[in-house]
């Protein structure tokens, strides 16, 4: 699995993420380029965000997983009127992405974006900050 393109957005996060123990190792995948998330050892359901309880099967024994970050465009909205912290970027676009191995996910996406671009394939990117990382996705380049 190759790493995911980093994309550098000067300024910092408009809302940083806290990390904690348990979503470390996902912000450190993140910096290698990976999407990771966690599976149920008992049922093997994936979700995202990652948890530490499976939502399938309550089993709380999980792994980390890295997912392949290739997906395609279930829906998005443009945000024009956006909260105080977010207030600097609009217009922005979010998007909801079913990865290929059947995580929808909600991230920012990068680039335009139209009701053309529904279901077209998608990348999942690294949005690089001056204060950190996010996660985030774009239309993904032909061939
Ligand atoms: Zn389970």
């Amino acid at each position: 699995m190759s790493p995911m393109a980093q994309i550098l957005l000067p300024g910092p996060r408009p809302f940083a993420p806290r990390v904690s123990a348990f979503s470390r190792p996902f912000w450190s995948g993140l910096a290698r380029g990976e999407l990771l998330t966690t599976r149920c050892r008992a049922c093997g359901a994936l979700g995202f965000p990652p948890r530490n309880l499976c939502r399938g099967c309550w089993g709380r024994e999980l792994d980390w997983v890295p997912l392949q970050p290739r997906g395609r465009l279930y829906s998005f909205t443009r945000v024009h009127v956006a909260p105080e912290a977010f207030r600097a970027e609009v217009p922005y676009a979010i998007g909801l992405v079913d990865l290929d191995e059947g995580v929808r996910l909600m991230c920012r996406l990068v680039g335009e974006v139209t009701p053309a671009d529904l279901d077209q394939p998608m990348e999942m990117l690294v949005l690089v900050h001056d204060d950190g990382l996010l996660f985030g996705a774009r239309k993904a380049s032909p061939g």
